[in-house]
């Protein structure tokens, strides 16, 4: 659209993107930035085109990862796993919850499983530049192992555990691609979540092909995202949640 043509309504077509974003040098893109573009793009507008912070929403539930990451990390870092004492420490100061949540990973962790398991790197923040779609990757990977020779991304979820085919999962890829790019002595790829509710593992092993499909996906969702103008709203009950709720014009909360 020229600068004469008409104005785009504000509203239910969203905003468009400021004349920056029109031919951006590159894009960045994270596995959250990206599930904020696929559920709702203003959203992901006002917080990665803007920058705008919104406000931040009170959450339990956020609370309970946050805390639960950081302990993981915290004692990873010192070498091996959680302690049962620590685990134990964990139920007197932050409850039962916290507590099963780590009896749970304590017991699916690879330091634990009897395999040869070297643990690569806690809350590792990586990045990857693609040149192909000059796309700046980054993201935050929980734990990434060297397990009997695979190169093992670790996820932990506090939340509930989705029924959905994990392979088909953006930041599946995004983790493997990520893990791939600086770690590339060590293959094959897997990526594991832990989900410490319920102490299920799901367990998306990568071969060649595979990997290609991941490295597909991954730029198919960059040129996506490069090529919108447009960031329409999409009301719904993801607007409970969102940053952004109290001053969105489409906001359904
Ligand atoms: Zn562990």
């Amino acid at each position: 659209m020229g600068i004469d043509g008409p104005a785009t309504p504000q509203g239910l077509n969203g905003p468009t993107a400021p004349q920056g974003h029109r031919q951006p040098p590159w894009i960045v893109a994270t596995p959250s930035r990206v599930s904020e573009f696929t559920k709702c793009r203003r959203a992901y507008f006002n917080s990665s085109i803007l920058s705008l912070g919104g406000e931040h929403t009170e959450s339990p539930a956020i609370e309970v990862g946050l805390l639960v990451h950081s302990l993981l990390a915290d004692s990873h870092a010192a070498g091996g796993c959680i302690s049962r004492e620590a685990i134990g420490n964990a139920a007197d100061l932050h409850g039962e919850e916290i507590a099963s949540m780590l009896e749970a990973h304590y017991d699916l962790c690879p330091a634990q499983s009897g395999a040869t398991a070297h643990l690569l790197g806690a809350e590792m923040d990586l990045a990857w530049w693609d040149s192909s779609t000059r796309t700046h990757f980054r993201g935050r990977l929980d734990a990434v192992w060297d397990v009997d020779g695979t190169l093992t991304v670790r996820d932990y979820k506090t939340g509930r555990h989705p029924e959905e085919d994990h392979r088909s999962r953006f930041d599946v890829s995004a983790y493997a691609a990520l893990a791939a790019v600086n770690f590339t002595g060590i293959r094959p790829i897997a990526v594991e979540f832990e989900y410490l509710a319920s102490g299920a593992l799901e367990r998306v092993a990568f071969d060649e092909f595979s990997f290609q499909d991941a490295l597909a996906r991954i730029r198919g969702m960059a040129k996506e995202i490069a090529g919108t103008r447009e960031f329409p709203g999409n009301p719904g009950i993801i607007c409970e949640s969102c940053d952004f709720r109290s001053v969105c014009p489409e906001s359904a909360a």
